[in-house]
């Protein structure tokens, strides 16, 4: 009976991406907090020995590993737990499916546009980490989310900056929003400098522990643009309202400016925790064993205006926004192949941008009415970018 009220009042939670660097955090909240939280669903792409690890301390009722071929070893290492395990993409989606409170949309990419999607439409709370979703199909997940009453609430630490502090009775006092960024590892590197970087360079950012892509996009700083259009869609405002503001220490996560000039911002130590616990508990709070801040240890703070010609990837994605169409999600493709061909050394590191740049020359101005116009439209740009990518963009 003590322990059936108990289940009554845990928050029951899917974790999509849970391999992941966001997922793993996650689970660091979850099992720190084992009498508030139950665990739904877990799911993985490739990485077996770490679902199968979280499986076993998180006791979800389904896991799920979107590669097919690790099924029996799934099954096998999960025999005799009760826990029912599936693989591939289908199983991927019915973990978003199966009954949850909360469902945290951690898997990177566009890979994690259907799984994101059929979470909204049971209307759960979802958590949202996977930007690109909203950069390839913001207006459709947007409509989804008021149709299914779903709640959105956004994890990337910028936008859940701009979550905390946007007074959404107040609107009309907003002027624009600010969105910091660290501008990853190759700051004021030359353009010439930046051609030699390698993915090793270019995956150790300063501040954040991340996933390779987005800490790629970071050091091209298309993480900033791809964040702009995800803002543009979770707050509902046009481009020129949304600022880039390069913070390299990565303490103020983002600010909102209001016509009376105040400017509001959220302060933190570098830690995706922080952000991810706002959304688990909301609309609580939680304690975490975050570092605390010490602005006095800190001592200083310094800000410039992003650099457009050593990272012209940030006004790729400011264009793409404005000329919406198919620009976003054409750009969010060939931005994902051109990543996956740098991290192969098959592209050097400015090559990113200009595989980005040619791929938006010749993009359609019809925006996708539906998911099946997204995925067609994410296909086709990727056929097409690799098509660009073996036509000698490749290092020699
Ligand atoms: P990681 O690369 O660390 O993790 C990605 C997750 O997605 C893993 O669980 C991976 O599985 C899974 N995955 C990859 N491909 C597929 C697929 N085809 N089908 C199903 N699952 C798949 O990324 P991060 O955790 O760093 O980032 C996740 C998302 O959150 C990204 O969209 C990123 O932009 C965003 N984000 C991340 C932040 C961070 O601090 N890391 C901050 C803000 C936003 P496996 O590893 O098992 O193959």
């Amino acid at each position: 009976m003590a322990e059936k009220m108990q289940e009554q009042r845990r928050k029951s939670v899917s974790i999509l991406g849970a391999t992941g660097s966001v997922g793993g955090s996650t689970a660091d909240l979850l099992l720190a907090n084992p009498e508030l939280y139950s665990v739904s669903a877990l799911t993985g792409g490739r990485n077996l020995a770490r679902l199968v690890e979280l499986a076993h301390v998180l006791k979800p009722g389904f896991v799920a590993i979107a590669d097919q071929d690790r099924y029996a070893e799934l099954k096998n290492a999960l025999s005799g737990t009760g826990i029912e395990v599936a693989a591939g993409d289908a199983a991927v989606c019915e973990a978003a499916a199966r009954p949850s409170d909360w469902v945290m949309a951690a898997i990177v990419g566009c890979a994690g546009l259907l799984p994101t999607l059929t979470a909204v439409r049971r209307g759960a709370t979802v958590a949202l980490a996977n930007k690109e979703c909203l950069v390839s199909a913001g207006d459709i997940m947007m409509r989804e989310v008021q149709a299914s009453g779903a709640t959105l609430l956004p994890v990337d630490s910028e936008h859940n900056a701009i979550f905390q502090v946007f007074e959404q009775h107040r609107r009309k006092s907003i002027d624009k929003i600010v969105l910091t960024a660290s501008g990853g590892p190759f700051l004021g590197a030359t353009l010439a400098e930046m051609e030699q970087k390698t993915p090793e360079e270019a995956v150790a950012h300063p501040q954040w522990n991340m996933g390779a892509k987005i800490s790629v996009d970071s050091a091209t700083m298309m993480n900033k643009g791809l964040e702009v259009i995800e803002a543009a869609h979770l707050f509902d405002l046009d481009v020129d309202r949304i600022d880039v503001l390069v913070h390299p220490q990565s303490i103020i996560h983002s600010l909102v400016a209001y016509t009376d000039g105040s400017v509001l911002a959220q302060l933190g130590m570098p830690d995706m925790r922080t952000p991810i616990s706002y959304a688990l508990a909301w609309p609580e709070r939680m304690e975490t064993s975050v570092q605390r801040l010490d602005l006095a240890e800190i001592a200083n703070l310094t800000f410039s205006a992003p650099d457009m010609d050593c990272f012209p990837a940030l006004a790729l994605a400011r264009g793409a926004l404005r000329s919406g169409g198919a620009h976003p999600a054409v750009l969010n493709a060939t931005n994902e192949i051109a990543v996956e061909a740098f991290l192969r050394k098959k592209l050097p590191f400015t090559g990113i941008a200009e595989l980005v740049s040619d791929a938006l020359q010749t993009v359609s101005a019809r925006a996708p009415q539906t998911i099946d116009d997204v995925i067609s439209l994410d296909l086709e740009a990727r056929a097409d970018a690799r098509a660009l990518l073996s036509r000698g963009r490749a290092v020699a």
